[in-house]
């Protein structure tokens, strides 16, 4: 039996048998090889290009879509260019090294070139080598990186780390729970997991290199643990915490028609952040006073969704007319970081800081208005709002308000109808926003807090780095001071704010957000409930006061310790970061 201590990223709690998937990294050892060996080793890579082609081939299939399909037969004609392999089997034969080594060379080179290149068709190119190479090391190295679909029985997903787009590919009727060694509770593959209610833990060292295929593992995604191979106590163990979850989600559920309502009569909005049109469900199910922040980026990695403007219009519609009379506040995509959508032509060496969201959308404003327009034309279904993401400053508001402008016009022109007080928001994430939150506040309808980036570049933390996840602090003085700055701003400006980062469903913050004035707090679905049964419970007077005083402390530590106090103090049970 082996116990690994964790992140708890998606609650509840799981057992089931292990399915491994893990995968390489472009990263090849080099070893030498001797003269004789160089026919060896091109067989074995002859080998790893026939075993990476009849990997990808089992993907297709008549239930694939187009896109999918095509980037697929991109890979497969790429394993048979007679360029690519003939490089990798001269650079075995001049240099004497080994396949992996001279796939990533070979690949390393030729993708340099192809990303230097002011052709994006080409730049793209490079992306594929890139993928097309890491099939032939997984080959070379016998790892199996399975897509992970056609599953027939319930599995615990064990892997080294995830990326958005692929556990939107995966088969998740069968996933009861993910345990991941890499990722932060604020990084998008936690988010997704929330939102695809699957159990998970995160963040988990090298919980996976311990792990065998079938193994047994129980997942406790409240707590942040799996055990590998349990006995009989750990058995018992997690059978006694479910039941006492499962009273607990009992107990919430009598939140589900009621305000959030402080004690003393101060209303702070719940709404419900989703990624994918069928999350409407569960934010109506819990009562939710609508949709804070829809992610539209998703629809472009989920094969259902789409990237047409009618794909687009009919999900934007149906999620709005749904929600209706209730607002849905949609966010413009927020590409690049760690969403990579196939097709974009984003692959950076610091994406974190480079080609996101309003800035891919800018400088791509063929997609950015096909969006627009299809948010326009939804917007006659109900209440939607529009908001954009990863503004750093006015320009950029500017330019994007600018925009918007001229699709409406194009709108008018072809008496296309659209709401014409449709409202618009920005996110306020990065700190210069934060910083000239007065200046922002006079062009906009509201303000959301994004605070999954805004700590992450406050602090100067990588919200998906496991290893300084202890250091994505919310409670840190700056970021405290930040969030007051931007509440005060734009009351002053008569504009309402709501926070919209995982900060907003971590009961641990609910009273401090609330004694800070934020309007709104928007979260998954999940932890709509047990934040409203916190906000009920307590008065304005006492969150305000609970903010003042934190905001007089010089460290996170000290500010944290104080709040777990006070909380423990007034509440017996709840869930936290
Ligand atoms: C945020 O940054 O807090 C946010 C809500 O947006 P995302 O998590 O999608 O970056
Ligand atoms: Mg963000």
């Amino acid at each position: 039996m082996r116990i690994f201590k964790g992140i708890a990223a998606s609650e509840g709690l799981s057992k089931g048998k292990a399915l491994l998937h893990v995968r390489s990294t472009m990263v090849a050892e080099k070893q030498h090889i001797m003269a004789w060996d160089v026919k060896e080793e091109r067989h074995k890579f002859r080998t790893a290009v026939e075993q990476a082609k009849k990997a990808l081939e089992e993907h297709q299939g008549p239930e694939i879509s187009a896109e999918p399909a095509e980037i697929l037969q991109t890979h497969l004609m790429m394993l048979s260019d007679p360029e690519y392999l003939a490089q990798i089997d001269e650079y075995i034969s001049t240099n004497l090294v080994c396949a992996q080594w001279a796939v990533e060379s070979v690949t390393n080179s030729m993708v340099a070139l192809l990303e230097d290149s002011p052709d994006e068709m080409l730049k793209e190119r490079g992306v594929d080598f890139k993928d097309v190479s890491l099939h032939l090391l997984d080959a070379l190295s016998n790892r199996n990186r399975r897509t992970v679909k056609n599953l027939t029985e319930d599995v615990i997903l064990v892997a080294d780390s995830l990326m958005p787009s692929e556990l939107f590919s995966m088969d998740k009727k069968h996933i009861i729970g993910i345990a991941l060694d890499g990722g932060g509770r604020a990084s998008h593959v936690a988010i997704l997991v929330r939102a695809f209610n699957i159990p998970s833990v995160i963040a988990l060292g090298t919980a996976s290199q311990k792990v065998r295929d079938g193994d047994e593992i129980l997942l406790d995604g409240n707590y942040g643990e799996i055990v590998i191979r349990p006995d009989l106590t750990a058995v018992q163990n997690l059978n006694e915490r479910y039941a006492r979850w499962m009273e607990h989600e009992q107990e919430l559920r009598q939140m589900i028609d009621l305000p959030t309502m402080t004690s003393d009569g101060h209303e702070v909005l719940l709404k419900a952040n989703i990624q994918t049109v069928s999350e409407v469900d569960s934010a109506k199910e819990v009562g939710s006073s609508g949709v804070g922040l829809f992610r539209s980026e998703f629809l472009f990695m989920d094969s259902e969704g789409g990237s047409t403007e009618e794909e687009q219009f009919e999900a934007y519609r149906q999620v709005v007319q749904a929600m209706a009379p209730l607002p849905v506040t949609i966010r413009t995509i927020d590409v690049g970081g760690d969403k990579v959508v196939s097709g974009m032509g984003i692959d950076e060496k610091n994406p974190i800081l480079g080609w996101r969201a309003v800035r891919f959308c800018l400088s791509r404003k063929d997609i950015f208005s096909v969006q627009l327009r299809a948010l326009l034309r939804a917007s006659v279904y109900g209440k939607l709002r529009i908001m954009f993401p990863m503004i750093s400053g006015v320009e950029e508001l500017n330019a994007v308000l600018h925009l918007f402008e001229h699709v409406k016009e194009e709108c008018r022109i072809e008496n296309i109808p659209f709401d014409p007080d449709i409202q618009v928001g920005t996110m306020i994430e990065v700190p210069s926003a934060a910083l000239c939150a007065d200046i922002l506040a006079k062009k906009v309808d509201f303000f959301s807090i994004g605070t999954n980036d805004l700590i992450q570049y406050t602090i100067a933390v990588d919200r998906g780095n496991e290893k300084i996840a202890h250091l994505f602090q919310p409670f840190h003085p700056g970021v405290l001071r930040s969030l007051r700055m931007i509440v005060e701003k734009a009351h002053q400006a008569n504009i309402p704010v709501s926070l919209c980062g995982e900060m907003a469903s971590d009961p641990l913050c609910s009273v401090l957000l609330a004694g800070l004035g934020m309007d709104e707090l928007s979260m998954g679905s999940q932890s709509l409930l047990q934040v409203r049964k916190i906000l009920r419970s307590v008065s304005f007077e006492e969150a305000k006061q609970l903010a003042d005083h934190v905001l007089e402390m010089d460290s996170y530590l000290t500010i944290t310790t104080y709040i777990r106090e006070w909380m423990h103090d007034r509440f017996d049970h709840f869930t936290t970061i």
